[in-house]
C-alpha cells in the first residue's frame, strides 16, 4: 500500500526468562499447562506482609541480554512500584523498574540499519486470567501460577519505519536470547509477547502528537496483520483531516481489526516509586565482566565465521545459524565427516536441501549417508549401455522427439538412467550420444 505518510513503529517485547524459580519466591517458574494456582505462596499471590527476595539469576540474565544487545548496565539499579489495578494483579501494583533499569541504550542491526534499544529491565508476571462458561454462567477465572515469573521488557526507540524491519528485528531479537539460553522466547506459549506503537507523520524528522499501543499480539504473522490493519485506518482518518486519539486497541484475530480498549495512561498515573521492601542493587564492573564473560558466540558472529571457516553461502550459513542447535549439530557433523572431499558443504546441503531431520540423525549416521551417496555405482560398460537401451525403450515418445530435433530431451534420458544408479555423469552423456546417433 502507498500512502502519503511515514510510518513510525516502536516495540517494547516482554520475555519470560527460564529461571527454575520465580522472581520473589521460591515458587517453580512453571506454568504453562500446569494445573492452576498449584505453583504459589504468600509472595506471588499478593498477601499483605509477604516479602519479596529477588531471584539473582534474573537479575543476571537481564544484564546478560543487556550486554549482549550492546546496552549499557547500569551500576546503581533498583526496583519500584507500578501501581494499577486488575484481577490478575493481586497486590494492585507490579514491582518493576521505572528510572534505573538494569540495562540502557543498546542496539540492534537489521540489513545495516541500527535499530536503538532504549533500556532492557526487569519486572514480574502477572496472573492469568481465563474467561469461561461454568454452569452455564460465563465466569472469569484466575490463575497464579504465573504471578511473579521473572519478566524481561526490552524497549526499543521508534526507529522501525515498515512492518518488514519489524519481523527482521523481532527474529533477530528471539535468536539472540535463544542463544543466551535465558528463554524459549516462544510465542505461541506466551514466554515472548509484544507491544508495537505505531504512528503516522507527514514529516520524517519529527514524531507526531499521538501513538497508537497494539496489545493481545501472540505470533509474527499477527504483529504484521494489526500493523497493516492500523496503517490503513490511521492514513484514512488523517486522509479526512481527522486527529488520532492516543490510544491502547487490542488485535481481534478472528475479526482482523483492531479494537480501541483505552485511552493511554501516562507513566505518572502508575504513581511509580521505589519499591521499600528490596534495596538498590549495586554492580561492580568486576561482576559485570564476569557475566559478559558467560555470553556464548552471538548469532552475527556465528554467520561470519560459517561463511569464512565452512566456505558456506550467506543464504546456507543464516539458515544455519537460525537455529542454535542445528549450528551446533553441523559443527559436529563436519567435525566427524572430516575425510569426505568438500564435507561442510555436503552436510549443509543435506541439512538444508533434503531438509534431514537433525535431531533424530546422529553425525555419523548423516556422514554414512553422504558417503554413500557420493559412491558412483559401479558397473561395467555393458551393463550401463543395457540400462540406456531400456531408458530409451520406455520412452519411445521422447526418442521421437529427439529425432525431429528436440535435442534438449536428452535431459530426460540422464535424469532416467541416475535414477537407476549414481553412476559417472560424463560416461552416462557419453553413451547416450553414442546409442542416440544409431537410432
Ligand atoms: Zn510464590
Ligand atoms: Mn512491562
Amino acid at each position: 500500500m502507498k500512502i502519503p505518510y511515514t510510518v513510525i513503529i516502536g516495540l517494547e517485547v516482554h520475555v519470560e526468562l527460564a529461571t527454575s524459580s520465580k522472581m520473589f519466591c521460591g515458587c517453580s517458574a512453571e506454568h504453562f499447562g500446569v494445573t492452576p494456582n498449584t505453583h504459589t505462596c504468600p509472595v506471588c499471590l499478593g498477601l499483605p506482609g509477604a516479602l519479596p527476595v529477588p531471584n539473582k539469576k534474573a537479575v543476571e540474565w537481564t544484564i546478560m541480554l543487556g550486554l549482549a544487545l550492546g546496552c549499557s548496565i547500569n551500576e546503581d539499579s533498583k526496583f519500584d512500584r507500578k501501581n494499577y489495578f486488575y484481577p490478575d494483579l493481586s497486590k494492585g501494583y507490579q514491582i518493576s523498574q521505572y528510572d534505573e533499569p538494569l540495562a540502557v541504550n543498546g542496539e540492534i542491526k537489521i540489513q545495516d540499519k541500527p535499530i536503538r534499544i532504549r533500556r532492557v529491565h526487569l519486572e514480574e508476571d502477572t496472573g492469568k486470567l481465563q474467561h469461561e462458561t461454568v454452569n452455564g454462567e460465563e465466569v472469569s477465572l484466575v490463575d497464579f501460577n504465573r504471578s511473579g515469573v521473572p519478566l524481561v521488557e526490552i524497549v526499543t526507540e521508534p526507529d522501525f519505519r515498515t512492518i518488514e524491519e519489524v519481523d527482521l528485528y523481532l527474529k533477530k531479537l528471539q535468536r539472540i536470547i535463544r542463544y543466551l539460553g535465558i528463554s524459549q522466547a516462544d510465542m505461541e506459549k506466551g514466554s515472548m509477547r509484544l507491544e508495537p506503537s505505531i504512528s503516522l507523520s507527514l514529516d520524517d524528522s519529527k514524531l507526531p502528537s499521538y501513538r497508537v499501543e497494539l496489545k493481545n499480539i501472540n505470533s509474527f504473522r499477527f504483529a504484521r496483520r494489526a500493523l497493516e490493519y492500523e496503517i490503513k485506518r490511521q492514513s484514512e482518518l488523517l486522509d479526512r483531516g481527522e486527529t488520532i486519539p492516543q490510544q491502547t486497541r487490542g488485535w481481534n484475530e478472528a475479526k482482523g481489526v483492531t479494537v480501541a480498549q483505552r485511552e493511554k495512561e501516562e507513566a505518572n498515573d502508575y504513581r511509580y516509586f521505589p519499591e521499600p521492601d528490596i534495596p538498590p542493587m549495586n554492580f561492580t564492573q568486576s561482576q559485570i565482566a564476569d557475566i559478559k564473560a558467560q555470553i556464548p558466540e552471538m548469532p552475527d558472529q556465528k554467520l561470519t565465521r560459517f561463511i569464512k571457516i565452512y566456505g558456506l553461502s550467506e543464504y546456507d550459513a543464516s539458515l544455519l545459524i537460525d537455529d542454535f542447535d542445528l549450528a551446533h549439530y553441523f559443527e559436529l557433523a563436519v567435525k566427524d565427516g572430516a575425510k569426505l572431499d568438500n564435507a561442510a558443504k555436503h552436510i549443509a546441503n543435506w541439512l538444508i536441501n533434503k531438509k534431514i531431520n537433525y535431531r533424530v540423525t546422529v553425525p555419523g549416521e548423516l556422514i554414512s549417508k553422504i558417503a554413500v551417496g557420493l559412491q558412483t555405482t559401479q558397473v561395467d560398460d555393458s551393463q550401463l549401455e543395457e540400462i540406456i537401451g531400456e531408458v530409451l525403450a520406455n520412452n519411445l515418445q521422447a526418442v521421437e522427439d529427439y529425432k525431429k530435433g528436440k535435442t534438449a530431451v536428452i535431459g530426460l534420458f540422464i535424469g532416467e538412467v541416475l535414477k537407476r544408479g549414481n553412476f559417472d555423469k560424463a560416461k552416462v552423456i557419453g553413451f547416450l550420444n553414442k546409442k542416440l546417433k544409431t537410432i
